[in-house]
């Protein structure tokens, strides 16, 4: 549909008003943190925590964390020759976010064949082009296996200290267990996503009944299993589900299903697009030529991010968008338009429009009851908030047991302890689930759960007071032999998370690998690489994401104004991810290591 200017005018009012009322000024002060009267919520649901005696010994490199981050480097580390390693994990097994979140229809939401790292090497084959938690799960584990990387690793212990030691040149770390070990290097993939919040809502401590994260699910109280074996206990019991995010999204169909009542308590719509999902063909597969996923990947990375590619390898939801943005820009430079930074940004806007109709419409076509249908809608533009995608969230709403109770931007009112309050009314609940995500917009320290301590016995909370500073969003001036694998000031690829961590992993695999070999007790950024680096992160940001426009969520500092931290705490390379992963792989195989001390 074409859209007219009074169109469009009646739709950036509407996205306002929307936006306007769901801004808070407690932004991410207004959720809780797991700790105290509810660190029960922490508990691990799958794997019993047993006891044992407390290490005293020395590696030569630390992984923190056993999700993708750490398994992709300590396999890029392995095959570099460095087999002295050891995964420090807080989880009973490898596998990070695939670990913790085994909720009913948990999948990715990026394509498998891009966003499984390793395919090549570990010769796996994903079945479906979006695949469930198990399989992912099955892939860390996989990749643990084949590189060795449960020898020596530690699970279901937490770390909560790192401090380096000038005199040994080795970090100590301590951990719950009661461990002091020693490292002559490590790494930090501790994840963006790593620790659930709660949402502050008045009264939430005084429910009576059951009550459990998605990140911890009670599968003893639910029945089922995260293969999708129906939830059979959950037949005479009123459920309710808080947040309607990426993970609600995907369980929601589940829970309809298996529910007694289901009551879906939400405060913004997500956007739901089309999933489309379909098996893997294994004779296509077979034909791929060594070297495929690296090329899947960058036509990923390219075409997501506005650039050209003959061909769409991937073809989904995120490519999508992208390329009907680049489709208006030919089709304006065709008519002999210049390309200009207007242009690109007309045709952004207009593509967005088109796509978020089509995501109203799919509504009004699926779902029934008008009401319900009109609640449904989001309101704001796709990338304000995470977009989701999948086939049977909406017709979920068709079942007489499902129940959506729409805050109308306000969130729920009170909790007590039978059950649920919106808008003056009381939903009695047995079980009440929240799927209110993970902490983002915090230090790094409350996200990580510990504390690092540097050089002078600086504290990387207090390194990063005013915003992130790093190089390549690996190094901290300060933290010799210290690595974080992340995306955050390198390329920041969210659409494929586990892309960055491949290349951040290779990366620091070939520093140690170096470091090693040239004998280097320490290797450290120089103060003068840090500062040139992210003076790079500075400029403006927003542009019509920004928070003016834009519904609050953790994309956005919930909506709260960006300042400088916020900036250097959310940024990538200017020129974009896949100049990014092209100037990296420079940097790493030239074999001068710019910016990097390597002493002693
Ligand atoms: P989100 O932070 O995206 O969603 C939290 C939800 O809780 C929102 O709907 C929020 O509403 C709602 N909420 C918070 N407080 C209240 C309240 N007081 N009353 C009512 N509702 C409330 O968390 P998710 O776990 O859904 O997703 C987190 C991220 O994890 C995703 O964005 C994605 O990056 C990742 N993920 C990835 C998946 C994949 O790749 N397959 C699957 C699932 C998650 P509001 O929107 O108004 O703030």
């Amino acid at each position: 549909m074409d859209i007219t200017p009074r169109d469009r005018d009646a739709l950036r009012a509407k996205y306002r008003a929307e936006r306007d009322k769901r801004i808070r000024p407690d932004g991410n002060e207004q959720y809780l943190e797991p700790r105290g009267r509810f660190a029960h919520f922490l508990d691990d649901p799958y794997i019993a925590r047993e006891e044992r005696e407390p290490r005293f010994d020395e590696v030569t490199v630390a992984l923190i964390g056993g999700g993708f981050g750490g398994l992709v480097t300590g396999a890029r580390l392995k095959q570099a020759g460095i087999d002295d390693i050891r995964i420090i994990e807080g989880g009973g097994d490898v596998g990070g976010a695939w670990y913790w979140n085994r909720y009913p229809g948990a999948m990715c939401d990026t394509a498998a064949m891009v966003y499984l790292p390793l395919l090549e090497e570990t010769g796996h084959m994903p079945t479906l082009k979006y695949t469930y938690a198990p399989e992912i799960f099955g892939h860390a584990r996989r990749i643990a296996t084949q590189f060795g990387l449960y020898e020596n690793a530690l699970f279901s212990t937490e770390v909560t200290a790192l401090v380096w030691n000038p005199d040994l040149h080795r970090w100590i770390i301590t951990t719950d267990r009661g461990d002091e070990i020693r490292a002559k290097f490590v790494t930090m993939g501790t994840g963006p996503l790593h620790r659930p919040k709660l949402p502050g809502i008045p009264g939430i401590e005084t429910f009576g009944g059951h009550c459990f994260h998605t990140s911890r699910w009670d599968y003893t109280y639910t029945g089922g299993d995260p293969s999708g074996i129906p939830l059979a206990n959950l037949h005479d019991k009123r459920v309710g589900i808080i947040g309607t995010g990426a993970t609600a999204v995907q369980c929601i169909p589940a829970l309809g299903r298996d529910s007694g009542e289901l009551f879906v308590f939400q405060r913004t719509p997500s956007s739901i697009d089309i999933r489309n999902n379909h098996e893997i063909d294994p004779i296509e597969f077979a034909t791929f030529e060594p070297g495929w996923q690296q090329e899947w990947l960058t036509n990923f990375a390219t075409l997501q991010t506005g650039g050209y590619a003959e061909k769409d390898l991937v073809k989904d939801g995120w490519t999508d968008i992208a390329l009907r943005i680049r489709d208006r820009i030919v089709a304006a430079m065709s008519q002999g338009a210049e390309f200009t930074p207007q242009v690109a940004m007309r045709a952004f806007e207009d593509s967005d429009d088109d796509k978020m109709n089509e995501i109203r419409d799919r509504v009004d076509a699926v779902v029934e009851d008008p009401t319900t249908a009109a609640a449904l809608k989001p309101w704001y533009r796709q990338l304000c908030k995470r977009p989701c995608f999948h086939d049977e969230y909406l017709d979920a709403f068709n079942s007489p047991t499902v129940h959506l109770i729409d805050t109308d931007g306000r969130g729920v009112e009170r909790i007590d302890e039978s059950g649920v309050w919106v808008g003056g009314k009381h939903y009695a609940l047995d079980c009440l689930i929240f799927a209110s995500g993970f902490e983002v917009g915090t230090d790094y320290a409350r996200r990580s759960g510990f504390e690092t301590r540097g050089r002078d016995a600086v504290t990387l909370s207090s390194a990063w007071n005013d915003g992130m500073r790093s190089l390549h969003g690996i190094h901290v001036h300060g933290f010799p032999n210290a690595f974080i694998v992340g995306f955050t000031q390198a390329a920041n690829l969210i659409s494929n998370v586990t892309h960055n961590l491949v290349e951040a992993g290779t990366t620091i695999a070939a520093i140690i690998a170096h470091a090693q070999r040239v004998d280097a007790e320490e290797v450290e950024v120089t103060a003068d690489a840090e500062m040139a680096w992210i003076s790079q992160f500075n400029g403006e940001t927003g542009g019509f994401l920004g928070n003016a426009d834009c519904t609050p969520g953790y994309y956005n500092n919930e909506g709260k104004p960006a300042g400088p931290k916020e900036r250097f705490n959310g940024s990538g390379y200017p020129a974009g991810p896949v100049a990014y992963f092209r100037y990296i792989e420079e940097w790493r195989t030239n074999g001068k290591f710019e910016g990097l001390d390597f002493r002693g």
